[in-house]
Order: structure tokens, then sequence, then C-alpha cells
């Protein structure tokens, strides 16, 4: 029996796992190896860590948690949870199962992005999500965001801090209001209404968006772009904090898992942290709400 079993070994649940093995708890961290930002070269923002490879960082985090005698790791997917005599039993894809006294659901979330041709190879490197993580990199170039709904003006009004050449399309997304479009206007951005019929380029950068043509998606001009911010929608990666029973809000992007201040959910003895238990979402969240989690998973054992 663990004292703690944590879902998803990244920023929020190796984050989570350090405080519990610092505080010589018994911990399992298993991990299905998926961080949402994989898909770029370079992580920013992370004090300290400020553009190092994700994976890099994530190694390193690793190697230090497990350099404590009771931390343990799986490279393994775990499909179900539920509780079981008073502790929680978490079954594995590999098909071995495990109990612990308490759970930190730190699965993390899915980008469901906007079916576009040549957007899906392009994420994370000229498509991108957020201007804080990455928009320094491509300051003063060409921008453009891709609506997803009427949120996306938010990031379209932000962007001029980065650039003076901002572009949003709302590609059928929704029709900005009046006042929409005198704050866009206000901040110098353009409005494109035409709808997008793909994002082309060589390799993984960005030469523009192609407008669909009045005959159909090709054959449209070329808008020309460095880059293209996007805030896709999102879902839960994992369906354990849905099988245990915890409440969920829904939240701009997506389904989040309910917690308290603590970051325990609705489920008793059921912690969750990062970007499924929170918005907004950035690596700095995750692990800050990592620690909270890992903290008081340890003194609700250690106070039992
Ligand atoms: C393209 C892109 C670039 C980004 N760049 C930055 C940046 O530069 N700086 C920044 O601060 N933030 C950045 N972010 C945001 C950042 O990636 C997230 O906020 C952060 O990854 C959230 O951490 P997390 O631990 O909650 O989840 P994740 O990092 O997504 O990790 C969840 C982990 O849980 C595992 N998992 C899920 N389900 C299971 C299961 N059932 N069993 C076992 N394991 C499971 C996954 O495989 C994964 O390893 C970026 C996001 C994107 C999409």
């Amino acid at each position: 029996m663990y004292d703690a079993i944590v879902v998803g070994g990244s920023w929020a649940g190796l984050s989570a796992a350090m405080q519990l093995v610092r505080a010589r708890r018994r911990v399992l961290v298993v991990d299905a190896g998926r961080p949402r930002n994989r898909f770029a070269h370079t992580a920013h923002g992370f004090l300290g860590q400020d553009g190092r490879s994700p994976a890099a960082i994530l190694e390193t985090a690793r190697a230090q948690v497990l350099a404590y005698p009771t931390a343990e790791l799986r490279r393994d997917e775990a499909t179900r949870a539920e509780p079981c005599d008073g502790a929680f039993e978490v079954t594995l894809a590999s098909g071995a199962t495990a109990r612990a006294r308490r759970l930190v659901l730190a699965t993390g979330v899915i980008d469901e992005l906007p079916d576009l041709p040549g957007l899906r190879e392009r994420w994370g490197t000229s498509v991108l999500h957020c201007p804080y993580c990455h928009g320094y990199e491509v300051a003063g170039g060409r921008l453009g965001v891709l609506a997803v709904g009427e949120q996306s003006v938010h990031q379209a009004l932000l962007l001029p801090d980065w650039s003076a050449d901002v572009t949003l399309f709302t590609n059928g997304a929704f029709e900005p209001t009046v006042a929409q479009r005198d704050a866009l206007a206000a901040r110098g951005v353009r409005v494109e209404p035409r709808l997008v019929a793909g994002v082309v380029g060589d390799g993984p950068a960005l030469a523009g968006v192609r407008l669909r043509g009045p005959d159909g998606p090709d054959g449209g001009e070329v808008v020309g772009l460095d880059a293209l911010f996007t805030g896709s929608r999102t879902r839960m990666a994992s369906p354990l904090a849905e099988q245990l029973g915890c409440a969920f809000d829904e939240g701009p992007f997506g389904p989040v898992i309910r917690t308290d201040a603590r970051k325990e959910t609705t489920v008793a003895g059921v912690y969750a942290a990062g970007d499924a238990a929170r918005v907004p979402h950035n690596a700095t969240w995750a692990s800050a709400d990592g620690v909270t989690a890992g903290v008081y998973a340890h003194q609700s054992l250690a106070l039992a």
C-alpha cells in the first residue's frame, strides 16, 4: 500500500510527488509520458528554466524526485481508479494494480485544435496557444489570431503588446459586436471576416493562412503571417476524475475538476492539480497547484 499515488508525472504531478516524498511518504507516480507542451521545443516563463526544452526540464525534475528512496515511477497509463477498503485502487493499462490512501490526479488536458489543414503539424512551433509562453520569440512579426469563439477577442486585444501587425480571423466562429470592433480598432487589430481554408508554409514554419476562395477551399488569397495564435477548447486527458465521481465546473476552455483551496476534489482523499483542475494554464501554475496538493495530501495523512 502506497501513501499516495500520483497519476500524471509532469509539472503538477512531479511537484506534488516532491512534497510527499520529502515528507518521507511512499509515493507511486504513474505517467503515460504525454505532457501537453511536448510539441514545443522550448518552454518559457518557468523561473530558472526559461528557454530549456520541456523534455529536459521534466527529465531533471523526474531525476530529482526519484532520488528520494520512497519515490517510484511507472511508465504506464492508469485506466481505472476506485475506492477500495478505505483507500483507492488504481488499475494500469499493463494490467497491474496498486493501492494508496490518497490519490493526486495531475493528468492534464488535451487540446482540441481547430480542424484546418496544416494547423496540427505546426502546433507548438508556429501555431501557438499563449503569448506569455511564446509571444516574445515572435514579437514584431506578422501575428494572427484564429478565433474559436468570442473569447478570442481577448487574445487579439493582448497581442498588440507583442506586435503592431495583428489580424483577427473570425472564421465564422462569432460575429464581433460594435463594442468589440471598436476595442480591436483602438488596439490597431485588423478583423478578417472571410473563412480560413488552411495554414500554409514550409515545414513547421508559417507562411500564412489561406482564405477560402469563391469556389471552395483552394485558390483563395494567402494572408502572410509569421505566427498564428489560437486558444483551443480542452478536454480531460483521463477519465479517472469522472470515474471517481469528482464534480466538475465548466471553464472558459472546457471542463475543470472542482477543488478547494487545498486542491482536494469533492471526493475525500482525492486531490487534483494542474491544467485539469484550474484555469488559466501554464507550467508554473500547474507546479504551484501540485505543491498545494502534495502538501495537503500529506497533512491529511499525518493528521488523520
Ligand atoms: C504547445 C504548448 C506550449 C506550451 N508552452 C508553455 C511554456 O512555454 N511555458 C508554460 O509555462 N506553459 C506552457 N504551456 C502550458 C503547459 O504545457 C501546461 O500548463 C502544463 O503542461 C500543465 O501541466 P500538467 O502537469 O497539469 O499537465 P501535463 O503537462 O499535460 O502532464 C500530464 C501528464 O499526465 C499524464 N497522464 C494523463 N492521463 C494519464 C493516465 N490516465 N495515466 C498516467 N498518466 C497520465 C500525461 O501523459 C502527462 O505526462 C504550453 C502548452 C502548449 C499546448
